[in-house]
């Protein structure tokens, strides 16, 4: 075997809460896993400045330090976090080969796929320049912080209705932003959406900067320059937070054609467990889910996965 050629029992593909639990699973069980951390080591909440709804952090913690305790916790056994990205897997055999972007081959008996999604943005410069300074992909995390204030949210399906009637419950006022006269979300969320009086639909306009002003250190938003689609007049909306929900993507290109997905390419899960449709692949955390998408429960799943990895190795 070449030096660049590995074996592992367990291979965990992704860096979040679900990969990190599915760890500290699995290397307690004695699988001594393999983690290939991805993209974005840490995952999206790597993203957050503040999470105040993870459990067992009485005053809240940030994003980065909760996922580099989660990486301490399953580095204290013995798990092999790596930095890299898995480019190539082929799961049509037993042992799983799996190809890493450091030139490594790992040959793996099971595989935890954790890749999670990553929010839709609009791709204008200022929303990245303000993310987790008043921009946000997820209201449910960081809604909390603009208690009573002036809000804007971009997006017309279930998310952004969804989400739009969270944040109307914290806020003064929230601003819903479409870029046509309909929304697309179910009957039942525009119903919600529409009776709720403090939400204010913004219909036929885009977002076209985020503004806002540097404190200090920090950075703060005052605002989002919106456009109106037809007639191209722009107006500015007074808010303190700016929420992107326009979709998410789950990260499961390199599994395409290989493992059973919903149309919006989700990896399918059986009932009430992590199982794949191959035997021997467990999916765990957003990659797999679309509805909750929370830390605590992708760390759930991610402990579901390694239990059943461990069982279906050991049967
Ligand atoms: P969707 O793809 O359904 O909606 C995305 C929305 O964002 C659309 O209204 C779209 O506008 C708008 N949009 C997309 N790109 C841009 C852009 N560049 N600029 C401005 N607006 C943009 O995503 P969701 O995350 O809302 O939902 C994904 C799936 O998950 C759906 O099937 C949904 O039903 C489901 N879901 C279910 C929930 C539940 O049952 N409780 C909760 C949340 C989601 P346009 O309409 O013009 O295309």
């Amino acid at each position: 075997m070449s030096e660049n050629n590995e074996k592992t029992k367990c291979l965990i593909i992704g860096s979040g809460p679900a990969g990190y639990t599915a760890a500290i699973y699995a290397a307690r069980a004695d699988l001594s896993p393999m983690m290939y951390q991805g993209l974005q080591p840490g995952g999206q909440l790597t993203t957050t400045t503040e999470i105040d709804n993870f459990p067992g952090y009485p005053e809240g913690t940030g994003g980065p330090e909760m996922m580099e305790d989660l990486k301490k916790q399953a580095e204290r056994f013995d798990t092999d976090v790596r930095w890299g990205l898995i480019t190539e897997i082929d799961l049509s055999k037993r042992p799983f080969i799996a190809k890493a972007d450091d030139g490594k081959v790992i040959e793996a008996d099971s595989v935890i796929i954790a890749t999670g999604a990553s929010a839709k943005w609009l791709g204008i410069e200022s929303e990245s320049e303000y993310n987790g300074y008043g921009v946000s992909a997820c209201a449910t995390c960081d809604g909390f912080f603009y208690k009573g204030k002036d809000v804007a949210i971009v997006g017309g399906g279930d998310t952004a209705a969804e989400e739009a009637t969270y944040l109307a419950k914290l806020c003064n006022k929230v601003y819903m932003i479409h870029r046509r006269d309909e929304l697309r979300a179910s009957k039942a969320m525009q119903s919600k959406v529409l009776n709720t009086a403090n939400i204010e639909m913004v219909w036929n306009h885009v977002p076209l900067e985020v503004v806002g002003e540097k404190e200090g250190f920090g950075k703060k938003v005052t605002g989002v320059v919106v456009q109106d689609v037809k007639s191209g007049k722009q107006k500015t909306l007074k808010v303190d937070g700016f929420f992107v929900a326009i979709g998410h993507k789950p990260n499961t290109d390199i599994f395409a054609s290989q493992l059973e997905m919903d149309d919006m390419g989700y990896i399918k899960t059986k009932p009430d467990s992590t199982y794949t449709s191959i035997e021997g692949v467990f999916a765990a955390g957003d990659v797999q889910d679309h509805v909750f998408r929370q830390a605590v429960t992708a760390a759930g799943s991610g402990c579901m996965a390694a239990i059943e990895a461990e069982r279906w190795l050991s049967s």
